[in-house]
C-alpha cells in the first residue's frame, strides 16, 4: 500500500508530540504535500544543500530532521544560500520536509535520552521540568447522567495520566446554580428561570500539550450550551519530560577519563573541559546542542559533569565554579545520537502498520572539525 508524507508525519507526532515545542520553535511538515507518497525518508540532523543532494541521488521523497528549516520567518522563496533557498530547492525538488526539534529534545525517547543511552548513564531523569507543557488540573461541572462520558472523553484526549495510573479523577456532588437566558434552549430549566440543580464537579490532571485536546473532546460530550470549566496551572510535570537529563555513572570516573569516554562514545575528534580534570563524577548531566542555561539545574542533581554541545564562556566558569564539570562535545556530535533512534521509532511505526518505507540514515555529519597548532 503507498504511504503518503500524511502517514510519516502521524508517526513523528506519536513519536515527539509537535505541542510539546517550545514556543519560538518551528516544526512539523516545513515543505511539502501531506497527500504525496513516501517510498524512502532520509533521515538528517539537518537540511543543507548537500543532504539535498543526497536525498536526489537516493530518490528520498522525504527528508526528516531534528533542526528545522526556516526557525525564523522567510520572506520569500527564491533560489540561493539560506533557509529560503534550501526550502525553495526542495519544493522544486517534490521532497518533503518535516522537523522535530525541541519537541524530541523534551519527549521521551528523545534527543537528550539517547545521549544519556550514549553515555552509558543508568536512573536517567529529567534535568529540569519544562513548566510550560507541565500538569494543568481541568476541573468541569456536568450533570450526573453524563459525568462518565465526560469523564471517558478526557481519557481518550491523554487527561488522567499519573506515573503508570492511567483514568485518574476526582468527582463529588453540589448544587450549581444559573439564570437561563430568555432566548436560550438549554439542556436544563426553562428560558428566564433562575435554576438550582445537581452537577458534578469532575476534575483530572492533563499535561499542558493536551490541554486543547481535552478541553475540545469534553466540550465536544457535555450535554450544557455553555459548559462551566476552569483550568488551574500546576506546579509539577509529566515524567520523563522536560529539559536536559541526569544521570549515574555505572563507575564513578575522573572528569579526565569520563572525558575520553565521552568522546569515544560520541565519535568526537576530541572535547573541550572545564572544570577540575582530576573531581570524581558519579553523577553526569546531558543536554544535547546547546547546554545554556540548564547549569544551575545540572549543580541541583548534584552532577559531576555536564556534557553538552556547546556553552557559553560565561557558563563554563559558572559551571566549574559550582563544582560541575564541562564536557563540551560539539552541536553536532550530542544531538545526532538521535538519528539512529529516530529510524528505529519510525520502523516500529511502520511495522506496527504494516507499511514498507526505507529508511536512510544521512551519510553527512556537519560536525565542525579540530586542527591542532603546528
Ligand atoms: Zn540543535
Amino acid at each position: 500500500m503507498a504511504v503518503t508524507c500524511r502517514t510519516i508525519c502521524d508517526i513523528m507526532e506519536g513519536i515527539a508530540p509537535g505541542a510539546l515545542a517550545m514556543d519560538y520553535d518551528n516544526v512539523g511538515l516545513l515543505v511539502g504535500d501531506l497527500d504525496a507518497s513516501v517510498d524512502r525518508v532520509l533521515v538528517a540532523l539537518e537540511v543543507t544543500q548537500d543532504v539535498i543532494d543526497e536525498a536526489v541521488r537516493l530518490g528520498a521523497d522525504m527528508i526528516v530532521t531534528h533542526h528545522p528549516l526556516m526557525l525564523r520567518p522567510v520572506g520569500r522563496l527564491t533560489k540561493g544560500a539560506g533557509d529560503a533557498g534550501l526550502a525553495y530547492r526542495l519544493a522544486r525538488e517534490g521532497i518533503c520536509h518535516f522537523a522535530a526539534h525541541t519537541n524530541l529534545d523534551i519527549a521521551p525517547g528523545g534527543v537528550n535520552d539517547a545521549l544519556a543511552a550514549r553515555l552509558g548513564l543508568k536512573n536517567v531523569r529529567r534535568l529540569q521540568p519544562y513548566y510550560e507543557k507541565g500538569y494543568r488540573k481541568l476541573v468541569v461541572f456536568v450533570p450526573p447522567t453524563h459525568a462518565q462520558k465526560v469523564r471517558e472523553a478526557l481519557f481518550a484526549a491523554g487527561a488522567g495520566r499519573i506515573g503508570a495510573y492511567g483514568k485518574c479523577s476526582f468527582s463529588v456532588t453540589g448544587r450549581g446554580t444559573f439564570e437561563v437566558p430568555k432566548d436560550a434552549k438549554p439542556y436544563l430549566g426553562a428560558p428566564g428561570n433562575f435554576e438550582q440543580v445537581e452537577e458534578i464537579r469532575l476534575e483530572t490532571i492533563v499535561p499542558g500539550y493536551l490541554l486543547d485536546a481535552a478541553v475540545a473532546e469534553m466540550l465536544r460530550v457535555h450535554p450544557y450550551e455553555a459548559p462551566a470549566y476552569d483550568v488551574y496551572a500546576l506546579e509539577a510535570c509529566p515524567e520523563g519530560m522536560g529539559l536536559g537529563r541526569a544521570g549515574d555513572l555505572t563507575t564513578p570516573m575522573a572528569l579526565s577519563a569520563f572525558a575520553r569516554l565521552a568522546a569515544r562514545a560520541l565519535g568526537c575528534e576530541g572535547v573541550r573541559v572545564a572544570g577540575d580534570e582530576t573531581a570524581l563524577v558519579a553523577c553526569a548531566a546531558v543536554c544535547g546542542g546547546s547546554g545554556n542555561g540548564l547549569v544551575d539545574a545540572a549543580a541541583r542533581q548534584g552532577a559531576g559533569a555536564f556534557v553538552t554541545g556547546e556553552l557559553k564562556h560565561s557558563e563554563c566558569l559558572r559551571a566549574a565554579e559550582l563544582g560541575v564539570g564541562v564536557i563540551l562535545a560539539g552541536h553536532y556530535s550530542t544531538e545526532a545520537v538521535v538519528l539512529p533512534e529516530l529510524i528505529r521509532h519510525l520502523q516500529n511505526g511502520l511495522d506496527t502498520l504494516e507499511y514498507t518505507v526505507e529508511l536512510v540514515l544521512s551519510g553527512h555529519s556537519h560536525e565542525l572539525r579540530w586542527i591542532g597548532g603546528e
